[in-house]
């Protein structure tokens, strides 16, 4: 494959910013390259100095646009593609109306590839180029998945969700089948091409204590694959699991009883939490993972960022689809810094940008892989346009700084301000 080199503005996080000032968090080049070799960033930085690296690469002009690390989505739900934007209900009669019915039909492979073909499509045309999925309950839908991430060679995670009570009979798996399904699918797919597998028992509710022992297993079994499951998203949620684990001092000891908490435990929306539960998830490095166009529609609640990083709780971000109401990192990152308004909090420009690309992947251990363009890593990139629109382009005009104009994307960009996405250094999207 002959080398390649994007030209453009060129943005990555090297940390965490510290504020919306501190310049010593990222590396930003007004005239920058990015020179891709097989599929991973070769070199990075001022278009001077990586022109002369490689003659004969072929270049593509993307300036004046801005070049950054395909963004990250750490919860979503790929069977949920079909009820994003369903109307009225909370998150429980949300999975009994709508959620369950969407998901029993993946026990058709036909279905389940269509939908997981239309879904990573739609992911890349948003700019996000790893998602860490839900799938149904159906090995069907987890074939389906990654198979169509291997096909697009997308760096995906996922898997199968484990649920044994409290749905219905077409999603409804048992403990033993929900291990052994979930055993032959690791074996398929871990660590096939970019594909990661995720040990998912969907949440408290829907698993008997039995099937909690399964995960557990899974989990001591596999050590190095993540676990993703909801932890705490609303009252009535809370309220039920209690009820039907009695001896938890809270929700999260449910998890944590079987063994479910650590550094590779992703536990989406994590909203209403103890001192003991935000303590507990600090000490064992488990992340919380703030949803918020989801915590918005389903009437949630408010994602505590500043409590959760103060007790030293590591924090991800993500869409959430369906429960989710965009497959955008930028409105997702619009409706967050909304949330956190709402509670007095900030989320400057610079810090989510880091957080949807470098900040993500440092969540997923992944960071030495993806998420910041660093040399040796692979060449996964959006290409944003800040004036995608005429209300964008008419704002854009009087940008003056970086932070304002990651401000404005964020505010009004959606899909049309992809003006490309690369896989391994390939144009896919846009
Ligand atoms: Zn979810």
């Amino acid at each position: 494959m002959p080398d390649k080199i994007l030209r453009g503005r060129v943005l990555r996080f090297l940390r965490e910013p510290d504020g919306i000032t501190d310049a010593a968090s990222y590396a930003y080049a007004e005239d920058g390259a990015i020179l891709v070799r097989d599929g991973r960033v070769a070199a990075i930085g001022e278009a001077a100095a990586i022109l002369p690296q490689s003659p004969d690469a072929e270049v593509i002009d993307h300036r004046p646009h801005l070049l950054m690390p395909g963004f990250i989505d750490t919860h979503i739900h790929m069977p949920q593609a079909q009820i994003i934007g369903s109307w009225g209900a909370q998150l429980l009669d949300w999975l009994n109306t709508y959620t369950f019915p969407a998901e029993s039909k993946f026990s058709d492979p036909a279905h389940a590839t269509r939908i997981a073909g239309a879904f990573l499509d739609l992911l890349l045309a948003h700019g996000t180029t790893t998602a860490v999925a839900y799938c149904s309950s159906h090995p069907a839908s987890v074939d389906a998945y990654f198979s169509a991430a291997e096909t697009r060679n997308l760096r995906m995670l996922g898997g199968k969700v484990m649920m044994d009570r409290n749905c219905p009979d077409g999603v409804r798996d048992t403990p033993q089948s929900s291990y052994d399904d979930t055993k032959s699918l690791i074996a398929r797919w871990h660590g096939r091409g970019r594909a990661s597998y995720a040990i998912t028992p969907r949440f408290a509710i829907t698993s008997t204590p039995e099937q909690m022992s399964m995960a557990q297993t899974l989990v001591a079994e596999h050590p190095d694959l993540h676990v993703q499951t909801h932890l705490s998203e609303n009252r009535d949620e809370i309220d039920y699991t209690l009820s039907l684990y009695p001896k938890a001092r809270d929700y999260l000891d449910v998890y944590e009883t079987y063994g479910l908490l650590g550094p590779k435990s992703l536990f989406g929306h994590a909203i209403h939490l103890s001192e003991r539960e935000t303590a507990a998830m600090a000490a064992t490095g488990s992340i919380a993972v703030f949803c918020p166009t989801s915590n918005l529609f389903l009437g949630s609640g408010l994602y505590d960022k500043v409590g959760l990083r103060e007790q030293g709780v590591r924090r991800a971000i993500a869409t959430d689809v369906g429960g989710g109401t965009s497959y955008s990192m930028l409105r997702t990152l619009d409706e967050g810094y909304k949330v956190l308004a709402l509670r007095g909090q900030k989320l400057d420009p610079l810090k989510a940008f880091w957080w949807i690309t470098r900040g993500n992947a440092e969540a997923l251990g992944l960071a030495d892989t993806i998420g910041t363009l660093a040399p040796g890593t692979e060449a996964d990139i959006v290409v944003l346009d800040s004036a995608a629109t005429p209300a964008m382009a008419l704002r854009a005009e009087t940008i003056e700084t970086l932070p304002e104009e990651l401000f404005l994307l964020e505010t009004l960009g959606d899909d049309r301000a992809i003006a490309a996405t690369y896989v391994m250094g390939e144009r896919v999207a846009a």
